[in-house]
């Protein structure tokens, strides 16, 4: 068989934005990835279901793997044929052990990459505002494993040459040691007053920043009970951070939020969060299908047979928009056949896809909800006309019940229908039982009852349980009313209804949560 290959990946600090374009590139590429914790599990959304995913992290329950079964696995892997992308946090050659597993993978004469990722050691104090180098305060900067008992930190550290040798010092691996390491450098010549700070989970949703001096810092990890993974750095241009931290500034800092709605909808409200500095944690529990259903397409095929009748085409979502037009091709009906129809949409995001494709929405409601589109649409619904109403198959009975009273003839088409997706993802839980999510958002009453019910299948047997302290944050009352009927506490709702509506309501959110810590 012929062998497979290895990409040595770096993943960056945890930002899985952090990762490079190649990293990237092989991640996605690869059949099998191997993983742990510091290399950002949320990477993992970028490689297809049908890839294989591997954690050698720690586990409460597991032993951890050791490096050279990891090494062995990797071997193995690609002894089978196998693409592998073993990614690893920051960059792989910086105490990321790498070297150990490529040379079993050069002795087993199989191909490896190495491709570097941004380390920890500059990005993390980067995150905290704090430049490792400065014109003025530091002209050079050494990273320096904290990891090992204080003999062999001796042995393997020459304090009296780190102590002196360069400006900023960085450590990673230390906070168990800070103690020992501020004494070995005041012992061996920097001013007890030399700044230090430590900056747990830089680029996560947890980033959390301690500073002091050399003298006090080991009090101050005491008293806060500091705990890794963290970056130390020592030097003047710790000082900096007060003039030019940035991360913390922004209005959804330290919030990761659960998206729940469809992969191919998730993106433009993922990127908001991201902007406003929160986390966006894609897990995708619901997806727009057409139906196989005979009689659906028999249904449909008929409605579309008579597209010169209607007076209303009324659209309540983008997704009803774009599968009536996937119908309207593969039924083969040229849409000027409805010449005689006005259409509707209930939301902004619903009119931008319509005039996607070159119609003109009538009229918008004021409410973007079906209720307000009646009340804005009331003057102009006649008795005797006829609508259309293409839409998904858990659609609300309400708009067609009310048309109907208004004496109208309301034709529903399920022009796709609603499936619950439930993504393996084995972290979730784990997050979600750590207290890692902070917020969700529900764009339909569908997520709602998906998210609670692709939890149990995961196996969380309680779920509204597990989501409790949670912030609920809905895209309108409906949806709210759902998830308060599923037995969730709804901190928040979009007002408007809309993505941009619903983003502000996480940072009401995110404020309340910050003054309450
Ligand atoms: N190869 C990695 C370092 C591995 S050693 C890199 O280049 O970044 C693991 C140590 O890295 C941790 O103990 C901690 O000191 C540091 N580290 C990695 N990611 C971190 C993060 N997001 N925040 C703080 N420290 C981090």
């Amino acid at each position: 068989m012929a062998k497979g290959k290895v990409y040595l990946v770096g993943a960056g600090p945890g930002d899985p934005k952090l990762i490079t374009v190649r990293g990237l590139e092989a991640l996605r590429r690869s059949e099998v990835v191997v993983y742990d914790r510091l290399a950002g599990p949320q990477l993992l959304g970028q490689i297809g279901q049908a890839a294989e995913r591997i954690y050698v992290g720690k586990r409460p329950d597991r032993h951890t793997m050791k490096q050279e079964e990891i090494n062995q696995l990797l071997v193995d892997l690609a002894l089978q044929g196998k693409t592998v992308c073993r990614l690893k946090g920051g960059d792989p050659t910086v105490f990321g052990r790498v070297g150990e597993e490529a040379e079993l993978l050069k002795k087993n004469g199989i191909p490896y990459e190495i491709i570097p990722g941004i380390t920890s050691a500059i990005a993390v104090p980067a995150y905290a505002g704090i430049p490792v180098t400065h014109r003025d305060l530091a002209s050079s900067f050494s990273v320096i494993t904290g990891h090992e008992s204080p003999d062999k930190l001796d042995r393997s550290i020459q304090w009296d040459k780190v102590t002196n040798a360069t400006g900023t010092l960085v450590f990673l691996m230390g906070v168990a040691k800070i103690g020992y390491i501020s004494e070995q450098l005041i012992k061996h010549g920097r001013p007890p007053s030399t700044p230090v700070a430590l900056v747990r989970w830089g680029t996560r949703a947890e980033q959390a920043t301690l500073t002091g001096t050399l003298e006090n810092i080991e009090a101050k990890v005491r008293e806060a009970d500091f705990q890794p993974p963290a970056v130390i750095v020592v030097g003047d241009v710790v000082r900096q951070r007060e003039e030019l931290r940035w991360v913390e500034d922004k209005p959804l800092f330290g919030q990761r939020v659960l998206v729940t709605r469809a992969r191919a909808q998730a993106s433009e409200l993922s990127a908001r969060i991201d902007e406003l500095g929160g986390e966006p944690y894609e897990y995708p529990v619901i997806e727009a299908k057409m139906s196989e259903d005979p009689a659906v397409h028999e249904a449909v095929k008929a409605a579309l047979a008579e597209a010169e009748t209607y007076d209303w085409v009324i659209l309540t979502s983008v997704n009803g928009v774009d599968f009536f037009f996937r119908w309207l091709e593969l039924c083969g009906v040229d849409v000027r056949r409805l010449h005689r129809a006005e259409f509707a949409a209930v939301g902004p995001a619903t009119a931008a896809a319509l005039k996607a494709r070159g119609i003109i929405a009538s009229a918008l409601p004021e409410k973007f909800l079906a209720e307000g589109l009646l009340d804005s649409l009331a003057s102009r619904l006649k008795p005797g006309q006829k609508a259309l109403l293409p839409r998904g198959d858990l659609a609300r009975a309400w708009l067609p019940q009310e048309l109907r009273k208004l004496g109208l003839t309301a034709v529903e088409l399920d022009v796709y229908e609603n499936v619950l997706t439930a993504p393996k993802d084995d972290f979730l839980l784990e997050v979600l039982r750590e207290g890692g999510i902070h917020a969700i958002t529900f764009t339909s009453s569908s997520t709602v009852t998906n998210l609670l019910e692709a939890l149990r299948r995961s196996g969380a047997e309680r779920p509204e349980e597990l989501l409790r302290g949670i912030d609920i944050a809905c895209i309108g009352p409906i949806t709210a009313k759902t998830a308060e009927e599923n037995g969730l506490t709804v901190t928040a709702c979009a007002e408007p209804s809309t993505i941009e509506g619903l983003v502000q309501a996480l940072v009401r959110c995110n404020q309340a949560r910050n003054k309450r810590q």
